[in-house]
Parts: C-alpha cells; structure tokens; sequence
C-alpha cells in the first residue's frame, strides 16, 4: 500500500498542478495579452512556450525535489491510510495521459520517420548556395518549403517552388527557415505536443498553444525581415507566389516534427497577413525595423 499510495499520489499531483497552473498561465494570457503587442514576435514567442511547458515543469521539479522526499521521510511505512476514489479517478486520468503522451510521442517520431524515408527516396540532394544544412528537390502537389528533422534538420523543397521562386525570393524563404531553426521550433512543437497529450481531456492551454504557433511563425519572419527591407519584400513576395500555388481542398501530408510556412495552411488568409506585415516591416527597416512590427503577423 505504501508504493501504491505514493504512486497515486505523485500522479494526482502532477496532474493537478499541471492543469491548475497551465489554466492559469492561459488566464494571465488572456488578461495580459494587449500588454505584450509591443514586443517582438520573437519575444513573444519565447513568452508563450514558457508559459505553456513551464506548468508541467514545475510540477515535475516541485514533486521530484519537495514532494518525493517528503513522502519518503514523513510517511510511515506502514501506513493506515487508503487511495479515495477521487485520488484514484485523478491518478488514473493523470496515467492515461502520461501514457497518451508516450503513445502520441512514439507514433509522430514513426510517423516523421517513415514520411521522411519516403520524401528522402523521392527526392533528389541539391546544393543551395549559403545553406548549411542538406537540402532535397522533389516533386509534391503541394508547394512544401519545410525543415523536417529535430537535431538533423534537413531542407525540402518542392520542385515548383524551386521553379516559381526568384533567387533572391528563395534566399528570404531560407531566412525564414533559419529563424525556426535558430529558435528550435522543431523540438519545440513536439514538447508542446507531449504536454497536450498529458492533459487528456482537460482543454486548457490550447489557446496559448495556438498562440505559439502564430508567433513562431510571425518571429521566424521578423528573423529574415530583420535582415533588411530588400528581404523583407522579397519574403512576402515569396509567401505571395506560393500561396498561389497552393491546391485548393486538400490537405498536405507532413512530418510532425516539420516546419512548413508554405504548406501548412491551405487557406490564404495567414499568407496575405504575413505578407503585409513583411511588406509593413520592409517599410520601415532600412532605417531600423521596431521591433513590436512583426506582432502583426500574429
Ligand atoms: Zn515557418
């Protein structure tokens, strides 16, 4: 009973701090939100992945360094007390998603794996003047600039794109690239996905989820932008090529652990937003680019 009590309860608390505590950085968000327009997208970025995975962090730390040994040291061995069943309901919702997380982890690392076995068979190496990770054509129906890969990172590009895209309109594309890559988004976005999963059926931090991702992408612009205004132009005159080459009622099929500014978004909308925010900031750059600009890619 005594590991059986322990377990039960390290697995209701990591379960209730973490949605306690996640809730209430979606609630601040929320409230705060109009404060962090000024920032950059970066800035803001980086705001919102700390609040999204610092709740189950620090339910992680506070159990390991607090609750464990205080267990260990307080608790008798043999203990009278029993598991309630609202300890058990919530030790048991908390094993399911830790086991959810595991499972969606597992299942998008097979997944990427095999897409990008597929992608590496039917696509050709090329060399790309300045880039430093490798870099494949191929053929797709879909207009794919994507970075698949955590820790090696490789470049896809559709041959279309290749073919649609100037010189200088395809090194704004990779600047673009390299913005996701200096930042780690990749590992970022499948830590946030583990953390999802872990939460089960308890809905909160989607928000700040889908917040990220907007501003991962609004950075990854400013990051090329920042460059200079001839970048920046040549950025929303790529993002307006592409979206106009996007096939309309179907969805792409992509890694999980891929960056894809081109392909992710069938719609155009999020395209002609970024563009004019691309253009806004190239408006303003050759002198010095304010750094709040970039937020209205959001
Ligand atoms: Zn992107």
């Amino acid at each position: 009973m005594y590991e059986f009590l322990g377990i039960t309860l390290v697995l209701a608390m990591l379960l209730t701090v973490n949605a306690v505590a996640t809730a209430a950085a979606a609630g601040v968000w929320h409230l705060l939100k109009r404060l962090f327009m000024n920032c950059s997208a970066r800035t803001m970025a980086e705001l919102l992945f700390a609040m999204r995975i610092g709740p189950p962090a620090i339910a992680l730390v506070w159990i390991a360094a607090f609750m464990i040994p205080s267990y260990l040291v307080y608790e008798p061995y043999h203990t009278d007390e029993f598991v309630s069943k609202k300890l058990g309901t919530l030790a048991a919702i908390s094993a399911v998603g830790i086991a959810c997380a595991i499972w969606r982890g597992v299942r998008s690392w097979w997944a990427t794996r095999s897409l990008l076995k597929s992608w590496l068979t039917n696509s050709t190496r090329i060399e790309i003047e300045g880039l430093t990770v490798p870099a494949y054509r191929m053929v797709h129906k879909f207009p794919i600039i994507a970075v698949v890969g955590t820790f090696r990172p490789r470049l896809f590009v559709a041959e279309h794109v290749l073919a649609s895209l100037t010189q200088d309109e395809l090194a704004a594309a990779l600047a673009h690239e390299y913005g996701h890559m200096a930042a780690h988004d990749n590992l970022k976005r499948s830590l946030l996905r583990a953390s999802r999963a872990a939460l089960l059926i308890i809905p909160c931090g989607r928000s700040l989820d889908r917040a990220w991702a907007e501003a991962a992408e609004a950075a990854a612009d400013e990051h090329a932008a920042q460059k200079s205004s001839d970048v920046a132009l040549n950025l929303a005159s790529a993002l307006v090529r592409i979206a106009k080459l996007i096939p309309t009622q179907e969805r792409p099929v992509m890694p999980s652990s891929s960056l894809r500014p081109f392909s992710c978004t069938p719609a155009s909308r999020s395209y002609s937003r970024r563009a004019a925010s691309s253009i806004n900031g190239a408006s303003t750059s050759s002198i010095r680019a304010p750094r709040g600009r970039w937020r209205t890619a959001c």
